[in-house]
């Protein structure tokens, strides 16, 4: 289908509305950014929503991860964050209204009543569901309520017909009615369930398009009777697939990395993050390399793919490091510094970090790898003695020696100091690898680096010397 194939209703107000019971993790991230981007797009409005209904495993700490996850991300809301638990009294409200209205009802059978309905259909090898006896229906008299027992309110769902929607990623979707009971929508203490708050939040919100994870595709059948019964406006609902993991299977906490914020923590750059996960069951012809930006000017609900889609660390670690290498050294040297200073060095002491980050940026995969590197230049270098020994031998010493004397004296370019180098291997008879690779265990503690002339000028006459002086 093309992307002009389907109008799309305007003003755009879509939501990301997470449970606040763990990280913002990738496949919540995934939907955070479709949704987002959708209503960049289309000149739109973003909500953030926070479902905090269970209490029981909504914390404080999951509310700030999310909101830290999504602003690391980049992906700014225009309104909210609303709180489910802040719009308790709505919620009551509108179900005192369906209550007026007759589209809900009060239902006095107790859990146990229920446990044992639901046991004796099994028994007769039908359906679990509760049976409607205090569905009230023309002609029809209801038991005598109980006394002091508090009810439930039920949602009279439409008996006859079928519910369904045109998936903007899964196609039409049709359930009939029959399949479906009048599900709680108020618990007997009177709070109300998770299903209602979202029908509830989307209708006051505005919400034009759904887009979230199709764990929720069972839930829209009766999301959406509640709307009509509301005489709400039924927004259009977008059900992504879910992630799988590197092997296959699903996307769990075995696959490392679960909250979006570790990624930060492993030196991912949030524009890397973001190019993937766009990538990721969605796509635009060949195109792997984009930006935000552009991502948001292609972005559309039609390229979705209906199947799920599978995490691949080495295709997000290779798109890290392309982000890496075109990034600008003066923001990748303040990601370095602020990565030092959690590991207590302090890079004022080291040469510009600029001009660490220019000779490494195109050879990491990420921003650890470059704050490793940078601390070669910055902290005091402490080579292990395997490679002491195998590198400053004898016959090195005495070239780096005279080397030593060379450097004091040199110009400090690359030109000089390689010349320099050059010059110790003709009066020494030696190759360049003998001279460059102990010359580069001295200074940096480490036999590989890049062109070693450009590392020491970078690192400067009085670290060199320095820490030749300390090796010899
Ligand atoms: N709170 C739900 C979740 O975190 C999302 C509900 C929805 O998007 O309708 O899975």
């Amino acid at each position: 289908m093309t992307s002009a194939s389907r109008p799309v209703r305007t003003p755009v107000r879509t939501r990301f509305a997470p449970s606040p019971t763990g990280y913002l993790h990738i496949g919540g991230a995934r939907t955070a950014l479709f949704s987002w981007a959708f209503a960049r797009r289309h000149g739109g409005t973003f909500i953030l929503r926070i479902e905090d209904t269970d209490v029981a495993r909504s914390t404080p700490a999951a509310v700030q991860a999310i909101l830290d996850g999504m602003q690391w991300l980049g992906l700014e809301h225009d309104e909210g964050p609303f709180y489910q638990m802040q719009r308790m009294d709505r919620y009551k409200e509108v179900i005192g209204q369906m209550l007026a209205a007759g589209t809900a009802y009060h239902c006095y059978l107790s859990p146990e009543e229920l446990d044992r309905l639901r046991e004796a259909q099994r028994e007769r090898g039908e359906k679990p569901r509760y049976d409607g006896r205090w569905r009230p229906e023309a002609g029809k008299v209801l038991p005598q309520p109980p006394a002091g027992v508090q009810p439930v309110v039920r949602f009279r769902n439409p008996a006859e017909g079928v519910v369904s929607w045109d998936d903007l990623v899964k196609g039409r979707i049709e359930i009939a009615n029959a399949e479906m009971d009048d599900f709680i929508i108020a618990r007997a203490d009177g709070t109300p369930t998770y299903n209602f708050c979202v029908v509830v939040d989307d209708w006051d919100m505005g919400i034009t398009h759904v887009i979230r994870g199709d764990d929720h595709v069972n839930n829209t059948p009766r999301q959406i009777n509640v709307l009509q019964a509301l005489g709400a406006e039924v927004p259009l609902y977008a059900h992504l697939s879910m992630i799988l993991g590197d092997d296959g299977s699903k996307l769990s906490k075995r696959h490392g990395a679960v909250s979006v914020m570790q990624y930060d923590e492993e030196g991912y750059l949030p524009e890397a993050v973001i190019n993937y996960l766009a990538r990721l069951g969605w796509s635009h012809g060949d195109d792997e390399i984009f930006d935000r930006r552009q991502f948001v000017e292609w972005f559309d609900l039609d390229h979705i793919t209906p199947s799920a889609a599978q995490f691949n660390t080495e295709k997000l670690n290779w798109l890290n490091a392309q982000y890496i290498k075109k990034a600008d050294d003066a923001f990748l040297a303040a990601e370095v510094a602020s990565r030092l200073a959690r590991r207590e060095v302090n890079p004022e002491t080291g040469p510009s970090l600029e001009a660490v980050v220019a000779l490494y940026k195109d050879r990491v995969a990420n921003l650890n790898e470059l704050a490793d590197a940078a601390e070669l230049f910055v902290a005091d270098v402490h080579p292990a003695p395997e490679v002491v020994g195998q590198h400053l031998t004898d016959v090195a010493k005495a070239a780096l020696a005279s080397l030593r004397g060379r450097l004091a004296a040199a110009e400090w370019n690359r030109a000089a100091l390689s010349q320099a180098i050059k010059d110790t291997m003709a009066e020494h008879g030696l190759k360049m690898p003998q001279v460059a690779i102990p010359l580069r265990v001295a200074v940096l503690g480490v036999p590989q680096t890049p062109a070693i002339d450009a590392v020491l000028e970078v690192l400067g006459r009085g670290r060199v010397l320095e820490r030749l002086d300390r090796r010899l």
